[in-house]
This record gives structure tokens, C-alpha cells and sequence, in this order.
């Protein structure tokens, strides 16, 4: 068992963090009052290669391995979850898909250019009616010919009006005796006629990302850009959430981090009864508590990604990490709030924004409630991992770089 971190591993850390740190931190608080993304992020983390980070230097990416995309996810959120939401989508949920699932055609089609950045990618599963009962989607693909006819409404998409690319899953068969088996997976271009999109604004946090809805009335793609075959759609989502879920869970790792830091910097500042709140026991309880959910959310998400670099199914383990880390990091948050007393409830320091930003995290990818589901359904022997027909490939060094 290896627990050091490689000279790329770190080199990817530091790049992430001067970004994040440097050209980012100075501009979120406003970004977040006026409920925008800075334009300039996407372009630069484009630029910087982060949004090809995992994928092979062929397909358009940087060649590192999933590892990296964890830590550079933990230091992404430490600023803020606005910036790991984007390589939850754009990464986790749509271009690791590809690779995935992808036929070569689509890898260069979407792939390529989603890893050099030159096109922004999201996904649409949650509709206005299902989020949590996936099969309970009501968009359709109907078959016409060389096309699919798309209609439906998808909601609370993240990127929706920033994106090129969605991965939307559609129900192809609605005679399907299991409703799981009738939902398929496509590529939309959202240039296409038909297609609109728009903000929702006034959430709780991540407000300065992007989220969205967006329709699709009578639109048509070709058969090329439907991913994997028909009735596939359920477990290409599923696989997608094993891939978006530990980039949350790295994420969250790194909001437990920006907790602390800001907790402990803050009690050694902030004076009562004559002393710093430092030295008070209950002070140092959250402080300890937090140093513990953090070394434990590091260590399941990068168990995570270490089996994801050797090709190994991590659906049980991706989950565990997603619903301890998000649930820890709520606590965090709050505990850091606590820590701060009334300037904690105000926007005049960063740990009000964490505590918002946390709780989006306890609801997408998976509630809380359905992880748990899962966890006792592996424990209980209710749950089983089929192997799928196409496995997120495990890293290799020689393929990744050439
Ligand atoms: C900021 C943000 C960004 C998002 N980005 C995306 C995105 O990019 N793409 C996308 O497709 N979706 C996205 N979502 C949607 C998200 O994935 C869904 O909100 C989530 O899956 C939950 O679905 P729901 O909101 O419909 O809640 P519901 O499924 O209606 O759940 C409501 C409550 O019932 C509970 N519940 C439901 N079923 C069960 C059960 N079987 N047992 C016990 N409790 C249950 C839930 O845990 C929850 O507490 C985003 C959401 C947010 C907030």
C-alpha cells in the first residue's frame, strides 16, 4: 500500500491551487453576490488543461491519471464548489462517458474537443418530475429513420447555458416491462433547432455557477449521437454518477479543508474571557472533529480513485465517499460558523458561503437517503455490481501519454 503522491500528482495540486488561490479567491465573493460565473473561468481552466485532466493525451487531454482529477477537484472547491461543479459535469458526468462508452467516431467528435476545452459539456438526467427515481423521466427519443426525435424538459442542470455538449438520457421504449430497460443516452449539440435553455437563480449556493433547465422540442439528431445502444441509458447514467460522485466527493474533501483552515486561523484571531477561543476545549472539539472527517473523506475518495486508475469497480466505494464526504463537509461548515460566532453568519467572511455551498452537494449525485439506500443494499446482499458492457478504462501511463 502506497500512500505518497506522486511528482505529477503534486504538480497538479500546486497548478490547481496557484489557480483557484490566486485568480479566483479575489473575485468569488462578488461573483457569488451577483449570482454569476466570472467569464473568465471556463477559457482559463480550459487553458490551464483542467478540463482534460484524466484523459488520454490522444483524445485531446493531459494524460494524468483519475487520482489527479480528485485532488484537483479538493483543491478546486477549497476556493469554491462553483469551480468543482464544473469538472463534475464536464468531466465526471459527460467526457469520462465517453471515454467509457464512446465509439472512436464520438471520441473525436465530442471527446477531443471537450478535453482541449474548446467545448463545454453537461448532462441531463433530472427532469421537473424525477430526479431521485430516474425511470420516472418523462423526455423521449423517438426513432425516425437515420435520426431521433427528442422532446422533453430537463432541470436543475448545471452548465445549461454554458455548454456545447449535453448527455441527455431519453425514454426510446415506452412499452419496456422495466421502465430502467425503455431509457437510452445521447450527445446533443445544444445548437440544434429546438433546443432552449435557461438559469434558475435565487438557490441557496453555488451561486456563482450556472444552473438551469433546458427543453428540447422536436429535436433532431442523428443515430451517431446516441451513446451506447438503445436501452442502455440507465447504466450509462449509473456510470456516470460513479465517475461525477468522486469528483464530489474530492470536492467536498475540499470544503472540509477550507473549514478548517478557516477555523483554526480564526481562533487563534478572535479573544474572550481573556484568552483566544483557541484555548477554549469545546473550540478545539469542532477544530478536532473536522481534522478527523477530513483525513477520512481524503482517504475514501482516494481509495476511490485508486481503484478507478486500476480498472476496478467502484461503484460501493465511490457512494461511501460521496455520502460521508458531502454529509461531513454540511457539518464542517456549520461547526466552522459556529467557530466564528455572529461574523460567521455574515458574508464579510467565506464560511457562511461553505455552509450554502455544502448542502447542494447532500442533494445532487445521489441524496444522502438514497447512498444510504445503496450502502445497506450492499451490506444486506440486496445489491449487486453486474459488470457493465463497457468499463471505465483503468489508467495506464504509455496508452495515456502517447
Ligand atoms: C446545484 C444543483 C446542481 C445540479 N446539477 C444537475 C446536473 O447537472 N444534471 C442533472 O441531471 N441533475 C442535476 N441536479 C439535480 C439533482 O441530481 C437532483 O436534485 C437529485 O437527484 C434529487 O432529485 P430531486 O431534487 O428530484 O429530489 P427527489 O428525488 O424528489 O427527492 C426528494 C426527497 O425524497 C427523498 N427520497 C427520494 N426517493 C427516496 C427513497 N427511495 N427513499 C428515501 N428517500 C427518498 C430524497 O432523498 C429527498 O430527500 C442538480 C441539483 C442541484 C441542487
Amino acid at each position: 500500500m502506497d500512500f505518497a503522491l506522486s511528482e505529477e500528482h503534486r504538480f497538479v495540486q500546486q497548478m490547481v491551487r496557484d489557480f483557484a488561490h490566486k485568480e479566483v479567491s479575489p473575485i468569488i465573493k462578488e461573483c457569488d453576490r451577483k449570482q454569476e460565473m466570472a467569464p473568465f473561468v471556463l477559457p482559463r481552466m480550459a487553458e490551464l488543461g483542467i478540463l482534460g485532466i484524466c484523459i488520454p493525451v490522444r483524445y485531446g487531454g493531459q494524460g494524468m491519471d483519475y487520482i489527479s482529477l480528485g485532488l484537483a477537484c479538493e483543491e478546486l472547491e477549497v476556493i469554491d464548489t462553483s469551480l468543482r461543479v464544473i469538472m463534475s459535469v464536464h468531466m465526471g458526468l459527460n467526457s469520462m462517458a465517453l471515454l467509457q462508452w464512446g465509439t472512436e467516431e464520438q471520441k473525436q467528435r465530442f471527446l477531443v474537443p471537450q478535453a482541449q476545452g474548446k467545448k463545454y459539456a453537461g448532462f441531463g438526467l433530472t427532469e421537473p418530475n424525477a430526479g431521485s427515481d430516474v425511470a420516472g423521466m418523462q423526455s423521449t427519443a423517438r426513432r425516425e429513420g437515420d435520426e431521433y426525435v427528442i422532446n422533453g424538459e430537463k432541470m436543475w442542470i448545471s452548465l445549461a447555458t454554458k455548454m456545447h455538449h449535453c448527455l441527455w438520457v431519453a425514454r426510446t421504449d415506452p412499452q419496456a416491462a422495466d421502465p430502467h430497460d425503455g431509457l437510452s443516452a445521447f450527445i446533443v449539440e445544444m445548437d440544434r433547432p429546438g433546443i432552449t435553455a435557461g438559469d434558475i437563480h435565487g438557490k441557496l449556493g453555488v451561486r456563482a455557477g450556472s444552473t438551469g433547465w433546458i427543453a428540447c422540442q422536436d429535436v433532431r439528431i442523428p443515430v451517431e449521437n446516441r451513446l451506447g445502444e438503445e436501452g442502455e441509458g440507465f447504466k450509462i447514467a449509473m456510470s456516470c454518477l460513479d465517475n461525477g460522485r468522486y469528483t464530489v466527493a474530492a470536492g467536498a474533501t475540499g470544503l472540509i479543508r477550507a473549514s478548517l483552515e478557516a477555523s483554526v486561523k480564526y481562533a487563534h484571531e478572535r479573544n474572550a474571557f481573556g484568552r483566544e477561543i483557541a484555548r477554549f476545549q469545546l473550540i478545539q472539539q469542532k477544530i478536532a472533529g473536522m481534522v478527523q472527517s477530513y483525513d477520512a473523506a481524503r482517504l475514501l475518495y482516494l481509495r476511490a480513485g485508486w481503484m478507478k486508475n486500476q480498472g476496478l469497480r467502484n461503484t460501493r466505494e465511490t457512494s461511501l465517499a460521496k455520502w460521508y464526504a458531502t454529509d461531513a463537509s454540511f457539518m464542517a461548515a456549520s461547526e466552522a460558523v459556529q467557530v466564528h460566532g455572529a461574523y460567521g453568519y455574515s458574508d464579510e467572511y467565506d464560511v457562511e458561503r461553505y455552509l450554502r455551498n455544502s448542502k447542494g452537494a447532500i442533494i445532487y449525485e445521489g441524496t444522502s437517503e438514497i447512498h444510504q439506500l445503496m450502502q445497506a443494499g450492499y451490506a444486506l446482499n440486496f445489491r449487486q455490481d453486474a459488470p457493465l458492457r463497457c468499463e471505465l478504462p483503468a489508467y495506464d501511463p504509455e496508452i495515456w501519454q502517447e
